[in-house]
């Protein structure tokens, strides 16, 4: 398994909703059996909701047939190793910063309701704004900013 491959298993976030609310299927996986036991809607509907509903603590068909989106996306990060621009080492690093700044918000936006594990991550902070109750809890849209800001710097592409 490639450095690449090691990061984007230990991370997940793109799987399990932190950095993203969808993803699109390509033509390439609307004639794939062995995808559409996985996911038979996509027949009707050409996106895939993330949470991706196969994700546990990892992609357990890593290996296997995914949609074309989860085999050929690679944030800055994994682009980064790709081009020697830094190691595995630090890219570990930043992934572990990633966890720790989703478990900091997750604590602080579960004192005020429960963390919906259905909805992505955005989804989840838009129903939070929703809750008139919490309107004033700016610690937890702090928090939201300061986790995008660090996904925006470190793990989307220019
Ligand atoms: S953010 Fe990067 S390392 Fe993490 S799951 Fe997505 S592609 Fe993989
Ligand atoms: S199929 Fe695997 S890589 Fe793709 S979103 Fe689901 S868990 Fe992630």
């Amino acid at each position: 398994m490639s450095a690449v491959q090691r990061v984007c298993l230990s991370c997940g976030r793109c799987c399990d909703g932190s950095i993203f609310t969808h993803a699109n299927f390509k033509e390439h996986d609307y004639n794939n059996s062995d995808l559409i036991n996985y996911f038979p809607e996509i027949k009707n509907q050409k996106l895939l909701s993330l949470p991706c509903r196969l994700f546990t603590s990892k992609c357990p068909v890593y290996n296997e047939t995914r949609p074309q989106i989860c085999q050929t996306f690679k944030c800055r990060v994994l682009h980064n190793i790709e081009n020697g621009i830094y190691g595995e080492a630090r890219a570990e690093e930043l992934v572990a910063m990633l966890h720790n700044l989703v478990g900091e918000y997750r604590q602080k936006f579960e004192i005020f309701q429960n963390f919906d594990d259905n909805l992505s991550l955005s989804e989840n902070h838009e129903a939070l704004l929703n809750n008139k109750k919490v309107r004033k809890a700016v610690h937890v849209q702090l928090q939201f900013a300061t986790l995008k800001f660090f996904i925006k710097k470190h793990f989307e592409k220019n």
